[in-house]
């Protein structure tokens, strides 16, 4: 069988900007493997065309976790179609900071070397080209001018100016901190995925670019200590699918599985799975995540829809002693979600933005389909702790301003938990969750080196989430975008 030049496996956030950019090249062949479906923008079904709202059940991988040891396990959703998990969320488009980037202390991830690409997958429709936004990318952002703010949304903005804090113009600029309108990759309330934005007609279109949707790739294929293809089922049929070079951008969760599958993990992992061990990396399967609580409210003589867009704001601050800008992320659910159901009531929500935690994903079976274990570990240091206590505090006091008191009474938890430091910190552990961005499974700077290659392993590169040393103190889809027009760069020039 005639071979690919570059073979990408997962049609995510970072698989769209790498299939993109790389099939650039008229000369190059790029074949994109996605495990979900493929839809073209005027066939999206409605949920995955609705920025408003996330979708979390139809094209999910059905993943579990277990945030902390005293919950059960519950959902962790995560995007199967093509698009991703950037097909299904939230559209918040942040950057997160500077020392962010800095303080990973990796040759060429500094943030003065990934601004450049920061601007190059934008088109920021509110600032256009400055110094620090550009307007001509692929991904448009823009921000919910107050005029479209909910009710809640503006009684929070209001409530994060009379405590004090400071309004924030621009989200995603160096530096920036306080309350402001979301960036965010909507338009219309039609959500912009990855997969909108770079696998555009005119792209699909190139000769030298196949897409192959429903086909899931089960692990990599070696010629001695060389990657030359992977093991991929579709259509019921296992065929082997050659490739001068394979990129991992199967998302946080994923892309350790086919690595452990395939032999490369901690040996221990492999070991348990009935896999010959190829190379041990001890720290695939770490995970990072941004730890969240939320207090939910019934609304008092406001309208709430459950057509509503979920978050339009945020407030980002610090409560904390460390080095960082921001350490909290708080924002106003104008709905309340849930996998299966929305519901019509209004919310408050905090996530730790540097949290110390790791949790770990284990890969218990050579089956693709078999769900990994996914223990989050949410919260379990002390540090963590009192920074979740401080934010929830920090969201009852922003709840008993004059502007938000009038707007709603919070119904959970109960109004002596919330006023009582004690029963608080009990509280917490038992109704933590993630912030839907797993990351960091395999390290860059442990697990592989500055260009996504694993040690000893040839023809390989993971180009994704995984690849985060530390998490952002943002949301991470576009930090997974500049990362992978990073790679795009690289790749472009490097062959192997
Ligand atoms: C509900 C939700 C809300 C979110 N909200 C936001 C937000 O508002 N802002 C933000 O910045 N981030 C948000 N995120 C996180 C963000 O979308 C992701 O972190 C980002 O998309 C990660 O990009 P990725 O390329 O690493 O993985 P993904 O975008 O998840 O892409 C991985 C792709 O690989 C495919 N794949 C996996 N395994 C295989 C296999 N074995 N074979 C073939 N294909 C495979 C998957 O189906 C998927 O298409 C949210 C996530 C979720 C789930």
């Amino acid at each position: 069988m005639e071979q690919v030049d570059t073979l990408i496996v997962g049609a995510g956030a970072s698989g769209a900007v790498l299939a993109n950019r790389l099939s650039a090249d008229p000369n190059h062949n790029v074949l994109l493997l996605e495990a979900g479906p493929d839809y073209l923008p005027e066939q999206l079904p409605p949920d995955l065309a609705n920025g408003k709202q996330n979708a979390m059940s139809s094209h999910d991988w059905g993943f579990k976790h277990r945030p902390t040891p005293y919950m059960p396990l519950i959902p962790l959703p995560r995007g199967k179609v093509v698009g991703g998990s950037s097909q299904v969320n939230t559209c918040i488009a942040l950057r997160g900071q500077p020392l962010d980037y800095d303080e990973w202390g990796l040759d060429g991830w500094s943030w003065e070397e990934c601004l450049p690409a920061f601007k190059r997958l934008e088109n920021d429709l509110d600032f256009g080209d400055t110094e620090e936004h550009s307007g001509s990318g692929p991904l448009p952002v823009r921000r919910h001018p107050q005029s479209e703010w909910k009710p809640w949304t503006a009684g929070f903005m209001e409530a994060c100016d009379m405590l004090g804090f400071p309004y924030c113009p621009d989200t995603n600029a160096a530096g920036s901190t306080g309350f402001g309108a979301h960036a965010m990759n909507k338009i219309d309330e039609r959500r912009i995925s990855a997969a909108e934005a770079y696998l555009t007609p005119d792209v699909r279109a190139r000769e030298n670019f196949t897409l192959s949707p429903l086909t899931l790739v089960h692990r990599l294929v070696y010629e001695g200590s060389r990657v030359v293809g992977v093991k991929a089922e579709r259509h019921g049929r296992i065929e082997t699918i050659r490739a001068k070079r394979v990129l991992l951008c199967g998302g946080a969760v994923a892309t350790p599985g086919i690595l452990v599958r395939s032999g490369i993990g901690p040996a221990t992992d492999v070991a348990h799975i009935g896999v010959k061990l190829k190379k041990h990396v001890p720290d695939i399967g770490r995970l990072l995540d941004h730890p969240g609580n939320a207090l939910l409210f019934k609304p008092r003589g406001i309208e709430v829809s459950v057509d509503d867009p979920i978050i339009q704001c945020v407030l980002q601050t610090k409560v904390g002693h460390g080095p960082y800008t921001n350490d909290l992320q708080i924002q106003a659910g104008n709905i309340i979600p849930t996998k299966w159901k929305t519901f019509a009531g209004v919310v408050l929500m905090v996530s730790l933005q540097k949290p110390a935690h790791v949790g770990r994903i284990r890969v218990v079976s050579s089956d693709p389909r078999v769900r990994p274990h996914v223990q989050s570990a949410l919260n379990s240091n002390q540090p963590d702790r009192d920074l979740a206590l401080r934010g929830v505090e920090l969201l009852g006091e922003l709840a008993n301003t004059k502007a938000l008191r009038k707007l709603g009474r919070c119904i959970y938890p109960t109004r002596p938990v919330l006023r009582s430091r004690r029963l608080l910190k009990r509280w917490i552990p038992t109704a933590s969750d993630s912030g839907y961005h797993p990351s960091g499974t395999v390290p860059m700077g442990s697990a592989a080196d500055v260009r996504g290659r694993i040690e000893g392993i040839d023809g390989l590169r993971v180009c994704d989430a995984s690849l985060f040393p530390t998490i952002p103190s943002s949301n991470i889809h576009i930090p997974t975008l500049m990362l992978a027009e990073r790679f795009a760069q690289w790749l472009s020039d490097d062959r192997d």
